[in-house]
């Protein structure tokens, strides 16, 4: 008798845009040890506002959809603290704890003070007055809007540069998640909807609807914990590449309608801190944004000195800033697909050379900047991080 060999596992190995690519191009060896090692990673301020904000605005909207908590402003204590609650009694579930000068983790009066600054607990620390305003002032607006939310995303792509007996598998996988879909119609929903107005005021907007054959149209949105980004930033780009590689992804799905555009929310820019506002003023100084403040505003930035608290802006300044409307194109989509490849190929190329025995830090690309390397976990074995990065301290 025979016994047959059993083959080799076929595996297709799967990319997500923002927990692969955009980790790898940040720094190719940060990423190697954080997802193939076995060390959890800590997680920086940033990544933890950024998952606390996606569940809040997710629950929030399942709350309003199902609870009928139509009327806005929504009261922080009575009807946000506890959304805030539960999701980060989910995220510490995970081993997310909050930072404590960001969140306030307590609901009680009188419960210890722990990392708050007196016993008047819950506190409204900056997460929660962003919660607060992103809640009240997209909320109205956002909310009517949203067909699907957190909708999960998988497409497949040959394997660049494919060899047979080298290359890991002949194709690879896509993933990724959109905060919302949305499918607008102009006819149905008034400019008194925010959002609405400002599609309105999008010429290239306007002239795709025209253009469709049917009706029936998407809209991908997608939640920043973070400020608007700079023009000239990578970050800049990247976000719109994350929308555009949703959008391809999108439409590969059999209930999809055409993606006509993305919309991205700049959380912080409701609620600016003072590293927001050194941010702001830099960008507006250096001419590297396109939503430039006027008059008031515009003194209160240029005036404002870091050790003075952030200057009061106006709402239809804050608003603004914290959207941003990015055009789906095919030639876009087409061009993004072409650099995730290439990305993909990259990391592939990494993960080969250490399979043949080249060892992690001669296989992996560094890419020490002194705000990465701040936060990174390897930095005390890593042989080049940033020379102006802080040398880790005893706690
Ligand atoms: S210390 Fe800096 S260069 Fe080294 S792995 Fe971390 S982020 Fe990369
Ligand atoms: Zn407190």
């Amino acid at each position: 008798m025979t016994l047959s060999v059993r083959s080799k596992p076929y595996i297709i190995p799967e990319y997500s845009l923002t927990g692969d690519l955009l980790a790898f191009l940040t720094c190719g060896l940060q990423y190697r040890y954080q997802n193939k090692g076995t060390l959890p990673p800590s997680m920086p301020i940033q990544l933890w506002f950024g998952e606390f904000i996606h569940g809040v605005l997710e629950e929030a909207y399942l709350q309003w959809r199902d609870h009928n908590l139509k009327e806005f402003p929504w009261d922080w204590e009575k009807e946000i603290r506890p959304i805030e609650m539960l999701i980060d009694k989910r995220m510490r579930a995970r081993g997310l704890n909050p930072p404590s000068n960001l969140f306030c983790p307590y609901n009680e009066e009188g419960h210890k003070q722990g990392f708050c600054m007196d016993l008047n607990h819950p506190h409204k620390l900056v997460a929660s007055q962003r919660a607060e305003a992103a809640i009240n002032t997209w909320g109205p607006h956002l909310f009517p809007l949203i067909t699907s939310a957190e909708v999960r995303l998988k497409g497949i792509r040959d394997m660049p540069h494919y060899q047979e007996g080298f290359s890991r598998s002949n194709y690879y996988g896509i993933t990724g998640i959109v905060d919302v879909i949305s499918s607008v119609n102009l006819e149905v929903h008034s400019s008194s909807n925010l959002l609405v107005k400002f599609l309105e005021e999008d010429p290239l907007f306007k002239e795709k609807v025209q253009a469709l054959d049917s009706k029936e149209y998407e809209i991908i949105m997608d939640y920043k914990g973070m400020k608007r980004a700079p023009l000239s930033s990578s970050t800049w780009d990247y976000h719109k590449w994350q929308i555009l590689t949703y959008a391809w992804l999108r439409s590969r799905q059999e209930e999809s309608s055409p993606v006509v555009k993305g919309i991205l929310f700049y959380i912080n820019e409701l609620v600016p801190f003072t590293k927001d506002m050194q941010d702001i003023k830099e960008d507006v100084v250096g001419e590297n944004t396109d939503i430039i403040p006027q008059g008031n505003d515009l003194k209160k930035i240029l005036k404002w000195k870091t050790n003075n608290p952030p200057p009061r802006l106006s709402e239809e300044f804050k608003t603004r800033r914290s959207l941003r409307l990015v055009d789906v194109k095919p030639d876009s989509v087409h061009r993004s697909l072409g650099e995730f490849d290439q990305v993909v190929d990259e990391i592939e190329n990494c993960l080969l050379k250490e399979i043949k025995g080249k060892g992690i830090q001669n296989s992996w690309e560094a890419r020490p900047e002194a705000r990465t390397c701040d936060a990174c976990d390897f930095r005390t074995f890593c042989n080049n991080p940033d020379p102006l990065s802080q040398k880790p301290t005893v706690p």
